[in-house]
């Protein structure tokens, strides 16, 4: 067998390659397109273009696609075959640089929120050189960014690498006012740790209602939960250890640096974590994991739920987001320095995220929002929709003494003076002992918790770059301008402490008292739902701020706004309907069924002594009874709520009436059914338990 490094990133035509294959000029040009955005000529892409067509037909492939990301928040793909006619009626393989750089996919059905009439059906996708050619099955995929003809971003790539852009621009200009000119170009860096579940296929296929929606619509608690804590960490499971060795091959061999795996709380419920790497690959590699993981369980009879929420009462699935802004030289800008200047650059980086993060509160939670993470955030689960900071005690008293003045302990000097006094060495440990914050400083980077496990990291990583370029061009502007580089510098960062100390809390996340004292006392956003936030996209100060970095124009924010709130109409309507359908041709019946062979049995015993009383059966009945006519009263108020709705016509006003109407009859009726499953004989009930679902897999 292979090892590792052997095969690692065989299915990626990846720098390898690309020097084997290339000329030194070709390769050279091609290097300069990837590092530094150079246009690339169309004579090195015919090259590019020859090369990657060979490598990958020598790899089996025999298509070749644009793959991008468009708003639906899933990949897309559409294959061409590299056959060309020949004179002698055969075919050669061909692919030629101008079907590298462009494509022209049929658009029409994807989301656009009004951004392109259907009419003008051609979007065109445009290669990212920075993001590798992989190989998936027979096809050779070229990740592209998707825009419409009027050049409006119609995916996730585009205002992602516009964002990195955005912070580049603005982390250079501080770094030249620190005096540094070596850099030539700085990088987000993302290592997205993924939650998911593991069912069995079978189990999986007797639930309509996870293979409509991704979650389960029904269920009452099975005996045993998550409270032992017995899962996390725990041993895997044979059949478990077995997928994550085949998911973990598959993903190396697409260059996915996935590194860690292991149980999470629930039961049924892992989490894998690959190595951290620059954003928009990051992203790509993220949405392949995710793509991966479920084609990998199927080969295992096993299915992979990537829902925020598949099953109440335990745990959902997150994905953390693991962020830090690094140097074209290798330095990461979120790491304490060795000098007094190089400590004065770091307060000034980590003052950048602590102000984006409390004036873009909001746009940090809309770009996390979606009707399966309402599940989590806000729902007495980690996080909550409350957005705050967590720095650790030690960097919270240096923040402290700058901000008063006042000697820092951790020092021998009398007072912190910025430029001069060397900050104390932060301990990894120390600083990373919560994990209920939603935002958390770890030693080096900053920790985003908020994201669902089926999110796409674009959108939460594109609002953190734009929220940090902006506090950075704030303080550019001012320190460009500064008599005094060192005072200046030492007043912004004291002002930026005094006006956002708001946003750090470094106590417990879950607490009921921390929400109060958020909301009430310090002002901080709390939007429990999608409908709640969604709509502050569009407020001023986001459109200006989005706007003036160049990430996204007023019309994509537009575009979005009603993508993401049709999305999640669309999404709790189909929740809704399938209730409506489990309920009334699944459960209802089994439940009369139950009840009648109840009613028999009393027929049966009453016809041999008429004088037994059947306290059980006709007890049981008369409950089952009652439960038959709740069921079916409950079914009745969801579906007139559903057709009610039909008056609404703005999509915000349709998914405030989702939300207020439609999601509080389906717990009501979901309330009468796991009653009517507690009550119910096993064999009768129509779909596998909880305690089926989620301890399936041996
Ligand atoms: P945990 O959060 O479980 O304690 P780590 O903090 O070591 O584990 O890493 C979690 C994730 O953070 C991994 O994907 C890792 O690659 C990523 N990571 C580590 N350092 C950085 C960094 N400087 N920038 C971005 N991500 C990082
Ligand atoms: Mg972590």
């Amino acid at each position: 067998m292979k090892s590792v490094p052997d095969y690692f990133g065989s299915m990626v035509f990846d720098d390898r390659v690309m020097k084997a294959c290339l000329s030194a000029k070709e390769y050279n040009s091609l290097k300069k397109t990837i590092d530094e955005g150079a246009k690339l000529d169309i004579g090195v892409a015919n090259a590019v273009a020859d090369a990657m067509k060979d490598w990958a037909v020598a790899h089996g492939a025999t298509h070749y696609t644009h793959w991008f990301q468009p708003l639906t928040g899933i990949t897309a793909e559409k294959h061409d075959s590299f056959i060309s006619p020949s004179p002698d009626g055969g075919v050669i393989m061909e692919f030629s640089g101008k079907e590298l750089i462009k494509g022209e996919p049929d658009a029409s059905s994807f989301p656009s929120g009004g951004l392109r009439a259907t009419f003008e059906a051609r979007g065109y996708t445009a290669w990212d050189p920075t993001s590798y050619a992989f190989i998936k099955g027979k096809t050779l995929c070229i990740p592209t960014a998707f825009c419409s003809y009027g050049g409006e971003a119609l995916d996730k790539k585009t205002p992602l690498l516009r964002s990195m852009e955005a912070l580049n621009k603005q982390v250079l200009r501080i770094l030249r006012l620190f005096g540094n000119d070596s850099v030539k170009c700085v990088r987000t860096s993302v290592g997205p740790e993924q939650e998911y579940f593991l069912i069995t296929k079978e189990m999986y296929d007797l639930r309509p209602d996870l293979r409509f929606t991704g979650r389960t619509l029904f269920g009452a608690r099975p005996p045993k939960g998550q409270e032992m804590d017995d899962h996390y960490f725990g041993v895997v499971k044979p059949r478990v250890a077995a997928y994550m060795e085949e998911l973990n091959k598959e993903l190396w061999k697409l260059g996915i640096l996935a590194k860690t795996e292991h149980n999470e709380v629930a039961p049924a419920q892992h989490e894998l974590a690959p190595i951290y790497t620059t954003t928009n690959i990051a992203t790509d590699h993220n949405q392949l994991t995710m793509e991966i993981m479920q084609k990998v369980a199927a080969k295992h009879g096993l299915v992979c739920l990537l829902h925020e929420k598949p099953f109440a009462g335990v745990n959902g699935s997150g994905k953390h987001n693991n962020w830090s802004i690094a140097t074209d030289t290798g330095v990461n800008l979120l790491s304490p320095g060795e000098t007094p200047y190089e400590n004065a650059q770091f307060l000034l980086f980590l003052c950048a995220v602590i102000k984006a993060v409390d004036d873009y509160q909001d746009l940090l939670r809309i770009a996390v929002a979606t009707a399966g993470n309402d599940h989590r955030l806000g729902a007495n689960e980690a996080p909550p929709a409350v957005v705050s900071i967590f720095l650790g005690d030690e960097l919270n008293a240096v923040l402290e003494a700058i901000e008063t003045d006042t000697p820092y302990a951790g020092t021998e000097k009398t007072q912190m003076k910025l430029g001069v006094d060397v900050l104390p060495k932060f301990n990894r440990d120390t600083t990373d002992r919560n994990r209920t914050s939603p935002f958390a400083f770890t030693g080096n980077k900053f920790e985003f918790r908020m994201l669902g496990s089926s999110n796409s990291i674009a959108c939460a990583n594109i609002m953190l770059n734009s929220a940090v370029a902006e506090s950075l061009k704030i303080y550019a502007d001012r320190l460009e301008n500064a008599d005094d580089f060192e005072t200046a510098l030492h007043a912004m960062i004291r002002k930026t402490i005094r006006d956002h100390k708001r946003i750090i809390f470094n106590g417990n996340g879950y607490d009921e008292a921390w929400i109060k004292e958020a909301t009430e006392k310090r002002g901080l956003c709390n939007y429990r739902t999608t409908p709640d936030c969604m709509p502050h996209l569009l407020d001023k100060k986001n459109v200006d701020m989005l706007t003036s970095h160049g990430v996204y124009s007023e019309a994509e924010l537009k575009s979005r706004c009603e993508i993401m709130l049709e999305n999640y109409c669309k999404t709790v309507l189909i929740e809704a309907n399938t209730m409506v359908d489990m309920a009334k041709t699944q459960i209802a019946p089994a439940v009369s069924a139950y009840a009648k062979e109840i009613a028999e049995t009393i027929s049966v015993k009453k016809s041999s002594d008429s004088s037994l009383a059947c306290i059980y059966e006709n007890s049981l009945l008369k409950k089952l009874s009652s439960l038959t006519d709740r069921i079916a009263g409950k079914t009745e108020n969801l579906e007139e709520a559903l057709v009610s709705l039909h008056i609404v016509e703005d999509t915000t006003a349709e998914a405030e009436a989702i939300r207020d109407n439609i999601l509080v009859r389906m717990g009501e009726l979901r309330l009468a059914c796991d009653e009517a499953e507690t009550v119910t004989a096993k064999k009768y009930w129509p779909f596998p338990s909880y305690g089926d679902l989620l301890f399936s897999v041996r």
